[in-house]
């Protein structure tokens, strides 16, 4: 059923301190409106849960882009189409580009942001493996001032974050990355377009003397959260690329993830996949080894 939109409250400070003096007065009352792509949805569905929220759109110390010699670092209010506009992020980050020319439609990718990406959680969101792979920090800023952690351990659980209600996501930040760096991500759904993942990959790696000399995989919509792999990628780590490598990593990861049977894919399916995807990054690092 469609909600009563007069029933919901929506201001919109001008400043950053504005923003978070209302969510710290009355914690857990208000609630970050960034894109409102994903609230949208739930206020037309009738299951918006909460009834306040805090427009950020116009906060600019939420936008923008610092390069610097070790991290590139972005605006939680950085929409997809931004993403796929910055040239450093084409060059060093071309999985973020990816994920944000396949997020949703064009009205989407102008209106969705990263952060909001982040935030809403979703075990199925395409950027979150990308940043995970990337090993992404984020800012998080209250009235007692910014803290900086790292992203892999951000989601905690099904839809639990350590993002606390008084606290705003301000910034992500990516430690740059070596030409020496390969990148393989693919989004696996019904459709080309306008689909939500049935499992989504991310992984990078840096070869040396035919050895993985590091690596860093992630997967979506396989876990109550977006699954960094540290155990395959254990099993990969400082290891010759041939066959007997791949089918142990293969072997890990099936113990690594736990997919589960929903309405756009069976936990069947999607562990198939996620082995299938594997395989074929590490195939895609060691063709030039002649493993096949
Ligand atoms: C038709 C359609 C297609 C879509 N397709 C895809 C897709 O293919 N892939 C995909 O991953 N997603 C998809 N989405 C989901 C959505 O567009 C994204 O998750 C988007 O990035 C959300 O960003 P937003 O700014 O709109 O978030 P909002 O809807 O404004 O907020 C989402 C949540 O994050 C919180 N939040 C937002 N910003 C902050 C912040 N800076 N600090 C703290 N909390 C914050 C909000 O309080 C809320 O809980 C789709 C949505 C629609 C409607």
């Amino acid at each position: 059923m469609r909600a009563l939109v007069s029933s919901y409250k929506l201001i919109s400070p001008a400043t950053l301190d504005e923003a978070l003096q209302i969510l710290t007065r009355e914690r857990d009352v208000w609630k970050p409106f960034a894109g409102g792509t994903d609230l949208m949805v739930l206020l037309e569905a009738g299951k918006l849960p909460h009834r306040n929220y805090v427009n950020i759109w116009n906060l600019k110390e939420l936008r923008g882009m610092e390069v610097t010699d070790q991290h590139v670092t972005i605006g939680a209010l950085t929409t997809y189409t931004e993403v796929q506009q910055e040239k450093v992020l084409q060059q060093e980050f071309p999985m973020l580009c990816q994920a944000a020319s396949e997020t949703g439609g064009l009205a989407i990718q102008n209106r969705g942001t990263l952060g909001g990406n982040i935030v809403n959680a979703s075990p199925a969101a395409d950027s979150p493996p990308a940043l995970l792979a990337y090993d992404a920090e984020l800012e998080l800023v209250s009235l007692n001032g910014a803290r900086w952690v790292p992203y892999y351990g951000f989601h905690t659980g099904y839809k639990q974050m350590i993002i606390r209600p008084d606290e705003l996501l301000t910034r992500i930040r990516l430690p740059r990355v070596s030409e020496s760096v390969q990148h393989y991500y693919r989004k696996v759904g019904t459709r080309k377009a306008q689909a939500i993942s049935k499992v989504c990959f991310a992984g990078t790696a840096r070869l040396r003397d035919e050895k993985i000399e590091d690596l860093r995989l992630a997967l979506g919509s396989i876990a109550p959260v977006p699954l960094r792999c540290v155990k395959t990628e254990d099993s990969l780590r400082g290891n010759q690329l041939n066959q007997t490598t791949i089918a142990r990593a293969r072997a890990v990861l099936a113990d690594e993830i736990v997919p589960i049977d929903d309405i756009r894919s069976t936990s069947n399916y999607r562990h198939q996949v996620s082995l299938n995807l594997l395989q074929d990054f590490l195939h895609s690092l060691g063709l030039k080894f002649g493993v096949n």
